[in-house]
């Protein structure tokens, strides 16, 4: 492991390992696994691209029948008034009357998963709770519950282990933050 990498104009340093990373997903799992044991064939949505490596390991540590899908929410230009709307789209097959476990990198102010919820709401499904690797408290500004978060940071900018900066280093098996 390099303690210091270049990706493109930014360094950045190592701030949590793999192992560190890896202990905090197991947490995670068993949570989900107490919590979902009687609960018939829950759904992982993972948000694309962040997610992958996450999903990819998470999903290792559970140890109930489960289906695996992935989701990605697609950005367009609002009005000014509404702002910049996400979207999600890859939703194929019914989520009516399914236990869903949505699974992201990293929540921040919310506002991605608080569309992600309200939208998956409209089909019905029978539960709707979020699963993040990291968490940003001090800036997170919605109202859903963050029922599952590995990690919680500050408000500083992370990559590796699946999130990018401007679409690089989603590769690192660490995680790295950016340096000044
Ligand atoms: P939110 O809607 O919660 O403000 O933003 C969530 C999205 O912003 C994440 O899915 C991720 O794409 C991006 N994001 C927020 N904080 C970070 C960070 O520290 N590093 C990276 N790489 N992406 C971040
Ligand atoms: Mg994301």
């Amino acid at each position: 492991m390099k303690d210091i990498i270049q990706l493109k104009d930014r360094r950045f340093k190592v701030m949590i390992t793999a192992e560190e990373i890896d202990r905090a997903v197991q947490t995670v799992a068993e949570q989900i696994n107490r919590d979902y044991a009687d609960c018939e064939t829950p759904i992982f949505l993972g948000v694309l691209n962040g997610s992958f490596m996450f999903l990819s390991d998470l999903i290792k540590k559970i140890e109930f029948e489960n289906e695996i899908s992935f989701v990605k929410l697609a950005s367009y230009e609002g009005t000014a008034s509404t702002g910049n709307v996400k979207n999600i789209i890859g939703l194929n097959g019914s989520v009516e009357g399914r236990h869903i476990i949505i699974v992201e990198d990293i929540v921040d102010t919310g506002k991605s998963m608080a569309h992600m919820v309200e939208e998956l709401k409209e089909h019905n499904p029978a539960s709707v709770e979020i699963c993040t690797l990291f968490f940003k408290p001090n800036s997170y500004q919605g109202s859903a519950n963050i029922k599952y978060h590995a990690m919680d940071i500050g408000n500083e900018f992370i990559v590796g282990y699946g999130l990018d900066y401007d679409q690089v280093g989603r590769s690192l098996k660490d995680i790295y933050v950016v340096t000044e």
